[in-house]
């Protein structure tokens, strides 16, 4: 008797063990290739996040500080930017390739403190587009948190003061590098003592939300060629698109731009790097898109098959992939305030959230940007509602509808012990910081940073009076 009792004790613990597993699977959590491998439900149904044998349970943070809120995990970017060092020095070993490669941060995907020292302390470099970021440069610099072998990449419109900066800079032993983004800029840099760089517009066609065949920046192919020689001319530069969907799109670009690089390096021949920009994809909607170790394989091949053509060494390569390293390690959480019924819609309700997709996570309006989006609580739900979800703002444009589809959430009244319920936004580490805004002159989430077991509070809550002083109060 006691052992029949024992075994379906175990039996029962093993289904108990078996749908967990499923809450995982419905809920896309710890898969790796979706860029979820952190994040876990625990007994109570409630969202954790895995950092080796720490955790943090998101339920007791936002019980804690409460909501709209931002949580950043440092330790997924350290993850991430070995991953892509990792897959790199593989495959170049794997090729015999000669070039060396470096990662270079392009800061404007995320400039907020947390997410540049990771990047520094993982062995990254840094990409710059305005003076301003390079100022933070500096400033580290003056502090002594960062090392002369660190190189920077300045992109982006040189005014004086980010040429006089530029200058400061190189003269105090930081290696800097200038990107050449047209006739005015190769003026005012020719005399440049440093490495310097030029950056081509690809004229391309890519998948992606940025499409456009031509862009804004940098020299057509034909006009660098025109150019003839540049003294210490050491990169070329382009960047095709960012967040490209095809993996033949971010392969061929490479492949068409160093045909170019060939060319430029008989009238160059001191040019011995190629940076490929940025473009590596994030899962967004958790399904699988190509993965890190195709795109880098892809890469390297066709640079080492087009060089050795050519009678040329590898070339160095970089490549400056922010929204793939930094997207995952943020999500965002607000509670659901309330709700109304939808009567036309796929959607059956709105549920009304305490943040502002406008104001927050800005890409849902500039460019129908989908998440990835959840409950933290209520995990285990089994009954679901299709709604869309509406911000705080007093504009119809500050919603979330997936696309004009529905998000899948539990029902807000059956949730246990008369909480509320909340839904995290994942991935929303990468530009919705820097385009933040206060529509309705709400105040942006507080926000959080987790690591190593610690938390801490890197942004608290804008009361009234921050926000008024902005509009002069
Ligand atoms: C924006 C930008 C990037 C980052 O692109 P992702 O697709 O986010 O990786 C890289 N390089 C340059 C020059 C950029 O302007």
């Amino acid at each position: 008797m006691v052992k029949k009792k024992k075994k379906s004790l175990k039996r029962r613990k093993r289904r108990k063990k078996q749908v967990r597993k499923n809450y995982k699977k419905i809920w896309k959590l710890g898969d790796k290739e979706v860029g979820t491998r952190p994040f876990d439900i625990d007994r109570e149904g409630k969202l954790v996040v895995r950092q080796g044998n720490y955790q943090y349970k998101i339920f007791d943070l936002v019980k804690r500080f409460g909501t709209s809120l931002e949580i950043i995990f440092p330790f997924i970017i350290e993850e991430r930017l070995n991953e892509i060092h990792e897959i790199f020095a593989y495959y170049l070993k794997q090729n015999k390739y000669k070039g060396k490669f470096r990662f270079h941060y392009p800061m404007k995907v995320n400039q907020n403190k947390e997410f540049v020292l990771p990047i520094i302390s993982e062995g990254g470099h840094i990409e710059v587009g305005s003076a301003n970021e390079l100022w933070l440069i500096k400033r580290l610099w003056e502090q002594d948190q960062f090392s002369s072998r660190i190189r920077v990449i300045c992109n982006g419109p040189k005014t004086k003061r980010y040429l006089s900066l530029i200058e400061e800079l190189k003269g105090k032993g930081l290696e800097i590098i200038p990107i050449i983004e047209n006739f005015l800029e190769l003026d005012y840099l020719r005399g440049y003592r440093g490495d310097l760089g030029v950056r081509v517009d690809p004229d391309l066609k890519i998948k992606s939300h940025w499409d456009k065949r031509v862009d804004q920046f940098g020299f057509s192919f034909q006009d660098l060629l025109k150019i003839g020689k540049i003294r210490n001319l050491k990169v070329l530069h382009y960047h095709a698109s960012s967040q490209i969907q095809r993996l033949e799109d971010l392969v061929g670009s490479a492949r068409l731009v160093m045909k170019y690089y060939i060319k430029l390096k008989k009238i160059n021949p001191s040019l011995d790097t190629l940076d490929i920009g940025g473009g590596m994809p994030v899962a967004y909607e958790k399904k699988k898109i190509f993965s890190l170790e195709s795109a880098v394989k892809g890469i390297v091949k066709t640079l080492k098959i087009q060089a050795e053509r050519a009678g040329i060494p590898h070339p160095n390569m970089v490549v400056e992939w922010g929204r793939w390293v930094v997207a995952p390690a943020q999500i965002t959480i607000f509670k659901i305030l309330a709700e109304k019924k939808i009567n036309r819609g796929v959607a059956k309700k709105w549920y009304f959230v305490d943040g502002s997709f406008m104001n927050d996570l800005l890409d849902t309006w500039a460019i129908k940007q989908r998440w990835h989006a959840i409950p933290i609580n209520h995990l285990h739900a089994k009954t679901f509602e299709r709604v869309w979800l509406a911000g705080s703002s007093c504009d119809s444009d500050d919603k979330y509808t997936a696309g004009g589809s529905y998000v899948r959430l539990p029902k807000r009244t059956e949730v246990e012990n008369g909480d509320d319920l909340y839904v995290a936004f994942f991935d929303t580490g990468a530009y919705q910081d820097a385009l933040a805004s206060n529509h309705c002159l709400l105040s942006n989430p507080a926000q959080l940073s987790a690591d190593s077991g610690l938390i801490t509070v890197t942004r608290t809550r804008e009361t009234a009076e921050d926000v008024g002083k902005r509009f002069g109060w």
